[in-house]
């Protein structure tokens, strides 16, 4: 048996898997005569009577069989030259496949096991594959189960009760009387279970019970699952198609145990897989052969499609005893097969079980022997001991698993009291998880916003461009509603050639653009900024930016001509006009002395001077954002916001002037540098920074600033991610507590992860690999919290800037009082445009919160270039006659 049905049925190589065999039921039958050549066939103890005429037809005339050949068949019982024991050999010859037949029922049982996880066909499959919510073995360290818990277990179909006191001490209960099962099963089961809690003396705190139920089910939870279908003799009414966990729970009330609480249900298979699992190595694959057959093993959750889980691991129980039910065994099914079949209470059904559960092999036999004394080959027969049959179950099982899935090394564990042990340990594991459950859920909860927060974020905003665009106001607010003295986006009548300057993203570029009919081209140039000169003297740093204009002239055969320059100068600034902006404050890590509360294009005209450089003529002085309507604008002439979402963030929006208080005129509109990213900074989001983000502001170069940026932009991100998880090793949820030392450097967790971390449907091990490259050993449940915690991060991010824009938008609508406004956001920045689901996040919250505005997203590409460019074109339109 393959674990998670190998390498060829679900693309993934396993780890080599280990493989349990539930011996505690042991097959005691002989072995189905599998190379036994040598073995004299089994006694029989009672002379059968002399087979019917239709049953020796019955038994001759089997379908299709590849060993013996028909014919060789037909002629058995009537060959009087055959010696007895050639005769018998001839008789099991029938039941012989050869090793390619084998080959063949793995391949048809692992399409059946494909036919069952899929969604789609999984209604019409034999081989179920039922999810079990058992999402984790334990781990070997035995901390499943801890001094202090107390655990019950129950196994319905054997009638066994079973608690454990603290790990390694169990007291059994002894068997309750079925097989004749009372009409109310339930109430019978709380009733043993009472008589069992008095005879041991039971602690009065809160009780978990594991429930075996090794019946067909239909699990959606840990702790709920409707019964498919009876079996093994079973059936009790008005319980299929119910929820046995409730039924238990209720009995167990009305028996007033109060205390006993049922947390999980599970399958003999899974019971068998956790004991195991209890032994150091991890058991993935759980095999029962007994009265009848099943098995189960931890698979990709994803490829589970019936239940909704879709990272980490899942166990799923194959219910295999119904492979062949279809007809697919047909060709290896014998005469005697079909007879055992036909005299069974559910003729047709359960094909695989009736050739492996112990409950059909001495049927089987039986029918040999009387095929055999019909021949009149009778043998008095020396009997072998049982023992010498014991092992040889689990000795051919070892050898020809090891045939058939050579890619597969199996290791045969015998469960020693698998399914009460079982149920205790995934009681426990259940019960510990659900605890961790709960202490991740409070630390994450301060992150989590709900739509009346969102809500609130968006009246502050609102508040604050109000409180921005006021002459009187203007000083204390947080979003300073910066005018940009752009008037007007582009109409595609722009032309000619531009110089443009980008300063303020993660590269400092020059370049040349050139705005014609059929379009518009550029040539630039990145250079580096050293942090040395980034947080220098402003004398070095536009000395600097001047030195690589002249670079880029000179290669561009540029130093003739006298372009207007357009400059992208992405920092707060206070605008005068399009071509004079004082710098208010640095962010993005820059810090040069000398230039807060300067003219920018004055600094860099002295700079250009200093270097004798005089053919510079600087008409505008821009910002990203509005670079980046722009430069969407001349695609889109619906774009009248700006939004950027990369190392920083900020937005921008056409206002009507009558609204901008900071400039003289009525007429017409201005584009708005919100500066949004300092949100916040007079104190208004307080209630919604956690202990993580004050964690990342008092360890940045502006602590207190951009309190609104620090909770969306790329420059943070990583760092509350990592923050978070610090916290979650102190309390001992993540990496099992182990300090981790590389996590405690300040942006080694960069956003960029959180990207690809949350690559929908992307396999734990990948996250793993990324973790790994920190020095982080995560396991598979690590994995998964570690992606949980991105993924509360990204969201929080995306839904503050749909708040923000929310603000936006509606002020637009109502500024034109409209009913409805159709507008376009033209954005840029690494974050949005690379992670996987922030741009869907924003656009959902903003529909939400924003319902009368259908707002539609266009990415910018080169905003900050184009877009200066742009700008200086469309002021020197103005400027022509
Ligand atoms: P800027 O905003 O400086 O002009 P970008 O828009 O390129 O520059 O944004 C850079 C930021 O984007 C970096 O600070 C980094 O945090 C973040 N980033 C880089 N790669 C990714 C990615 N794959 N997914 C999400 N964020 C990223
Ligand atoms: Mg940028």
């Amino acid at each position: 048996m393959q674990r998670g049905g190998g390498r060829q049925s679900l693309g993934r190589a396993p780890p080599a898997p280990l493989v349990c065999l539930g011996v505690g039921r042991r097959v005691s039958c002989p072995p189905a005569g599998r190379g036994s050549e040598g073995d004299a066939p089994p006694p029989s103890t009672q002379v059968p009577s002399e087979p019917s005429p239709e049953r020796w037809s019955l038994l001759c005339t089997g379908k299709a069989h590849p060993c013996p050949a028909p014919s060789e068949r037909h002629s058995l019982p009537f060959t009087p030259a055959l010696t007895s024991r050639a005769q018998v050999q001839r008789a099991l010859l029938a039941l012989t496949i050869p090793l390619e037949a084998l080959q063949a029922v793995k391949d048809r049982m692992l399409q059946a096991m494909r036919k069952g996880l899929s969604r789609q066909t999984h209604a019409q499959a034999n081989v179920r594959m039922l999810p079990a919510y058992i999402c984790s073995t334990p781990d070997g360290t035995g901390k499943a189960a801890q001094p202090g818990d107390v655990l019950l277990w129950l196994q319905a179909s054997a009638g066994a009760l079973g608690c454990l006191l603290q790990p390694g001490c169990w007291v059994m209960g002894s068997s309750w009387p079925p097989p004749t099962m009372p009409l109310q099963l339930f109430d019978f089961i709380a009733q043993c279970l009472r008589q069992f809690l008095a005879g041991i003396s039971s602690p009065q705190h809160r009780l978990p019970l594991g429930f075996v139920f090794p019946f067909s089910c239909r699990q959606t939870q840990l702790d709920k699952a409707e019964l498919i279908s009876w079996s093994k003799g079973f059936s009790c009414s008005d319980v299929e198609g119910k929820d046995v966990v409730q039924l238990l729970q209720s009995a167990i009330k009305k028996q007033e145990l109060h205390h006993v609480d049922v947390v999980a249900l599970m399958n003999d298979t899974v019971g068998t897989m956790m004991t195991c699992s209890m032994r150091g190595e991890p058991c993935e694959v759980a095999l029962i052969v007994g009265t009848g057959t099943n098995s189960c093993f931890m698979a990709e959750a994803q490829l589970v499609e019936m239940a909704e889980e879709i990272s980490g691991q899942m166990c799923v129980i194959t219910e295999w005893g119904c492979f062949g039910d279809d007809g697919t065994l047909s060709d290896i099914l014998t005469p005697y097969d079909q007879h055992v079949d036909q005299e069974s209470f559910n003729p047709g059904e359960k094909r695989f079980e009736k050739l492996v559960g112990s409950l059909y092999l001495g049927e089987i036999v039986r029918h040999v022997l009387t095929a055999l004394v019909a021949e009149k080959v009778l043998f008095t027969g020396r009997s072998p001991s049982p023992s010498s049959f014991s092992g040889r179950f689990g000795e051919i099982l070892q050898s020809v698993t090891g045939l058939l899935a050579p890619e597969c090394m199996a290791t045969l564990l015998p469960s020693v009291d698998g399914t009460g042990q079982g149920a205790a340990v995934v009681t426990a594991v259940a019960l510990r998880l659900a605890a961790q459950r709960h202490e991740v859920d409070q630390l994450l909860a301060p992150l989590q916003l709900s739509r009346a927060d969102l809500e609130r974020v968006q009246a502050l905003m609102r508040r604050e461009m109000e409180l921005g665009l006021g002459l009187e106001s203007h000083a204390n607010a947080s979003v300073r509603m910066l005018p940009t003295y752009v008037r007007g986006t582009p109409d595609g009548t722009e032309r000619g050639e531009f110089l443009a300057l980008d300063l303020g993203g993660t590269n400092f570029r020059v370049l040349v653009v050139r705005v014609a009919q059929d379009g518009i081209r550029m040539a630039s140039e990145i250079y580096v900024i050293p942090t040395a000169v980034m947080q220098g003297t402003g004398e070095a740093l536009f000395n600097h930016i001047i030195e690589c204009i002249m670079d880029f002239q000179l290669k561009q055969n540029l130093l003739e001509q006298v372009l207007p320059l357009g400059f992208t100068f992405s920092f707060p600034c206070q605008q005068l006009g399009l071509d004079k902006a004082v710098l208010l404050s640095w962010t993005k890590g820059f810090s040069a002395s000398g230039c807060v509360g300067q003219d920018v294009v004055q600094l860099l005209r002295e700079a250009a001077q200093r270097k004798q450089h005089l053919g510079l003529k600087v008409v505008a002085v821009v910002n990203d954002t509005v670079g980046t309507m722009m430069s969407c604008g001349y695609d889109d002439p619906k774009c009248e916001i700006g939004l950027i979402v990369g190392t920083g963030t900020n937005a921008c929006y056409m206002e009507e002037m009558r609204n901008v208080g900071t400039v003289e005129g009525e007429q017409g509109r201005m584009c708005i540098n919100m500066e949004w990213g300092a949100f916040g900074d007079n104190g208004c989001l307080d209630d919604f920074f956690t202990d993580f983000d004050r964690l990342v502001d008092e360890k940045t170069i502006n602590a207190g600033k951009q309190r609104f940026e620090k909770l969306i932009s790329g420059m943070y991100l990583g760092e509350i991610v990592r923050h978070i998880l610090l916290a979650l090793v102190e309390k001992q949820l993540l990496f099992r507590g182990k300090p981790c030392p590389k996590l405690q450097t300040r942006d080694i967790f960069q956003t960029k992860f959180l990207s690809t971390i949350e690559i929908d449907g992307l396999a734990l091990q990948q996250v793993r690999a990324i973790l790994q490259d920190l020095e982080l050993q995560a396991s598979f449940e690590d994995s998964l919290l570690v992606q949980k915690v991105c993924q509360t991060v990204s969201l929080r991010a995306a839904q503050l800037c749909a708040a923000g824009l929310a603000a936006v938008v509606e002020k637009m609508r109502e500024n034109r009082g409209l009913a409805q406004l159709a507008v376009t956001v033209g954005v840029d920045g690494t974050l949005y445009k690379m992670h996987p689901r922030f741009s869907q996040h924003l656009q959902q919250m903003l529909r939400d919160l924003a319902p009368n505005c259908t707002v539609t997203f266009l990415q910018s590409e080169d905003g900050s270039g184009k877009g200066a460019a742009l700008v200086a074109a469309v002021a020197c339109r103005g400027a022509e006659p």
